[in-house]
């Protein structure tokens, strides 16, 4: 496995690549890498001739300084990780490296961040859920996301469903932008306890990694409701009184809505693929997970 820090050097290796005719993955990741990542790249490598994976915890998705310095990092453990599954390229650039020219570094102070950190627009996509109570985070998803699409230019690019919404977010970016890239979205891995897998889960205390375990089952139990007939506000309902007990529970929020384009349901309907998804503190961790009702 090639390790590279420069857009320079990764152009000029993928460069030779692409003249062989080879096609090209990419999997991007802010690092800590657990199976759910590794998942990605085994997606990537049965697909692809050659798979690229990039660690860069980007700062303009981050809306929460204290979120930043605390996010995990462990790059000879990854790159230990990711040479036993086969990548072929690990590019591990530093925040100068990507936020250059146009996109330049003006400090970490509030939203606006780096040039052109706010020049994205997602057609109220951006502005539920995960837009609505991290203001700024999609336009730091989809600055980060463009500049390595284009640095890389693969074929294919492989997100985890587990971030539902960044990964409609993502592929509405591609529309826009015009990339022939094939978005790929790859299924959620879990935890034995169906806890999904998430580099903040390293954050949490024992205690709290053990109250974890009831949101998958909350999730689950969601899924089962829909099945019994019951109504979009019964299963909210539920959910957020069985929250409300737990004292190491914050829920941000719980909704069920229209998997297309996160438009919230009051009423099931089935024409309608619906997904409920959760955002929750526990303890001071933030863990978001979703499952499809259908
Ligand atoms: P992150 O490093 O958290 O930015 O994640 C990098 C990529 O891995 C994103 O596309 C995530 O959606 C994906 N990912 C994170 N956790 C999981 C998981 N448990 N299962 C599958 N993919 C995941």
């Amino acid at each position: 496995m090639q390790i590279i820090d420069t857009k320079a050097q990764l152009e000029a290796i993928l460069g030779k690549y692409k003249k062989d005719g080879k096609s090209l993955g990419f999997v991007p990741t802010m690092g800590a890498l657990h199976a759910g990542h590794i998942s990605l790249i085994n997606s990537s490598k049965k697909t692809t001739d050659i798979t690229i994976c990039s660690i860069f915890v980007n700062p303009t998705q981050f809306n929460d300084k204290n979120d930043l310095d605390l996010y995990p990092r462990m790059p000879e453990k990854d790159a230990e990780m990711l040479k036993n599954t086969g990548c072929d390229v690990l590019f591990m650039p530093l925040v100068d490296e990507i936020y250059i020219g146009e996109n330049g570094f003006e400090g970490f102070e509030g939203q606006k961040r780096f040039k052109g950190a706010e020049a994205f627009h997602f057609e109220g996509l951006d502005k539920v859920l995960e837009g609505k109570h991290r203001p700024g985070h999609f336009n730091g998803v989809a600055q980060v996301v463009s500049i390595l699409l284009d640095i890389v230019k693969p074929n294919k690019a492989f997100f985890g469903e587990k971030d539902f919404q960044q990964l409609l977010i993502i592929k509405e970016l591609r529309r826009q932008l015009k990339l022939n890239i094939e978005i790929v979205g790859c299924p959620t891995l879990r935890e034995k306890d169906e806890l999904a897998m998430s580099s903040r889960n390293m954050l949490l205390s024992s205690e709290e990694r053990e109250a974890a375990s009831l949101l998958p089952k909350l999730m689950a139990e969601a899924k089962t409701l829909k099945e019994k007939g019951k109504s979009v506000n019964e299963i909210s309902g539920y959910f957020k009184d069985r929250l409300k007990n737990n004292t190491l529970y914050k829920l941000d929020y719980f909704a069920i809505c229209d998997s297309e384009n996160l438009t919230e349901l009051t009423a099931f309907d089935k024409n309608i693929k619906s997904i409920a998804l959760v955002a929750c503190f526990v303890g001071k961790i933030r863990l978001i997970d979703n499952i499809f009702l259908d």
